[in-house]
C-alpha cells in the first residue's frame, strides 16, 4: 500500500463484495474492463475476488484470472479475500498483493456462515501467516484479518469488549499484519467506530489496525467515515454504485459508496488521488454487463455541484 500523494486510501470491493451479492454472473471481459476503468479513474487498491469454490460463489469463480490480469496495471495493490488456508494458498500462487480473511467475532454468525468456530479460523489465520512467511519478501502478500460483525451481530446483537479484545490479541499472536474492523450488519455508529478503533488499537497497536469496511444499511455510513477520520483511519473500503444492494435493507446499499465517499472526502479537502467525473463515467461498465442491477449513491445522480473543486489536483496521475 502506497499513500503516496494522498491522505485517505479508498479500497474498492465492488468485484468482489458487490458481485458475490449480485445475482448474475459478470463476464470475465467485463471484468476486465471494468477494473481498467477504475484503475484509470485513480483508484490504487481494489478487491478483486474471493478464492471460494467455484460451486459456492459462481460469480467469483474467475478470482485467479482477474487478479492475474489486475497484476498488469503497476502501482495497484490486487487484494482478495480468503476463506481459509486453501483460499490463501490459490491466492498467493495467483500473485495477490493482500489477503484478507473473514473471522466473524459473533462465533454464532462464524458457525452459521462458515461452519467454523473461532479456534478454527485462528488455526487457519496461523497457517496463512506461515505461508506467507514462506513467500520472499519483496514479494511477500499483506496478509489481513477482518473483524467481521465486531459492531454486533443480528444472531448475538452486541459483542462483548472482552471477546473482541481476546480474538485481537489472538491474532496479532498468530502473525497476521493488520486487523480490519468490518460492520458486516450495519449496527456501527459514530461513537461504537470510536470505541472499536481505540479498544482493537489497545491490544494491536495503532500501526495493525488502519481499515474500516462500513456498510450503510441503516444509513450511517458516511458518518461513520467521519468517526473513523476523527481517530486517523486512512483506509475506506467502499463498493462502486453501492452494487450488491444491501439484502437485510430492500432499497439500500449494502457498502458504502465509493462515488459518495470520493465526493465527501474531496469535498473536505483530503486527497484521494481519485478523479470523480472518471469515477462516475466507469458505473456504464456496470449498467452494461449487469442489466437491470440497480446502482446506488447519490452524487452520481445529482452530479457535481457547480465549480465543485476536488482535494487532489488535476495531474494527480502523471504525478503518482
Ligand atoms: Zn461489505
Amino acid at each position: 500500500m502506497t499513500m503516496d500523494g494522498i491522505d485517505v486510501l479508498l479500497s474498492e470491493v465492488g468485484p468482489r463484495d458487490g458481485l458475490q451479492n449480485v445475482k448474475a454472473v459478470m463476464p470475465t471481459a467485463a471484468k476486465k474492463r471494468w477494473i481498467d476503468a477504475l484503475v484509470a479513474a485513480g483508484l490504487r487498491e481494489i478487491e478483486v475476488g474471493s478464492f471460494v469454490p467455484a460451486k459456492l460463489l459462481p460469480q467469483l469463480a474467475d478470482t485467479a484470472e482477474i487478479v492475474r490480469h489486475a497484476r498488469s496495471h503497476p502501482g495497484l495493490t490486487v487484494a482478495v479475500l480468503v476463506p481459509n488456508v486453501r483460499g490463501a494458498s490459490d491466492a498467493i500462487a495467483a500473485g495477490a498483493h493482500k489477503l484478507t480473511l473473514p473471522l466473524s467475532v459473533s462465533e454464532t454468525h462464524s458457525i452459521a456462515n462458515l461452519r467454523q468456530n473461532h479456534e478454527q479460523v485462528l488455526a487457519a489465520a496461523r497457517a496463512i501467516s506461515a505461508l506467507c512467511a514462506e513467500v520472499p519478501e519483496e514479494s511477500r502478500p499483506t496478509f489481513e484479518v477482518s473483524l467481521s460483525t465486531v459492531f454486533g451481530c443480528t444472531l448475538e446483537g452486541a459483542i462483548p469488549d472482552d471477546t473482541i479484545r481476546r480474538l485481537s490479541a489472538e491474532l496479532m499472536e498468530s502473525g497476521c499484519d493488520e486487523i480490519g474492523l468490518s460492520d458486516t450488519t450495519g449496527y456501527a455508529t459514530p461513537d461504537a467506530v470510536v470505541h472499536v478503533v481505540d479498544l482493537v488499537r489497545s491490544v494491536a497497536g495503532r500501526e495493525a489496525v488502519t481499515g474500516l469496511h462500513l456498510h450503510n444499511t441503516r444509513g450511517l455510513g458516511l458518518a461513520n467515515v467521519l468517526a473513523g477520520l476523527s481517530v486517523g483511519i486512512t483506509t475506506f473500503d467502499a463498493s462502486s454504485g453501492g452494487l450488491g444492494g444491501c439484502p437485510s435493507a430492500p432499497g439500500a446499499s449494502g457498502n458504502i459508496v465509493t462515488e459518495d465517499l470520493v465526493f465527501m472526502l474531496e469535498s473536505m479537502g483530503k486527497r484521494t488521488g481519485i478523479d470523480l467525473q472518471a469515477l462516475i463515467t466507469s458505473r456504464s461498465h456496470l449498467a452494461a454487463a449487469l442489466p437491470g442491477e440497480p446502482l446506488y449513491g447519490f452524487i452520481a445522480d445529482a452530479g457535481l455541484p457547480k465549480g465543485f473543486v476536488p482535494a487532489s489536483p488535476p495531474n494527480f496521475r502523471s504525478a503518482a
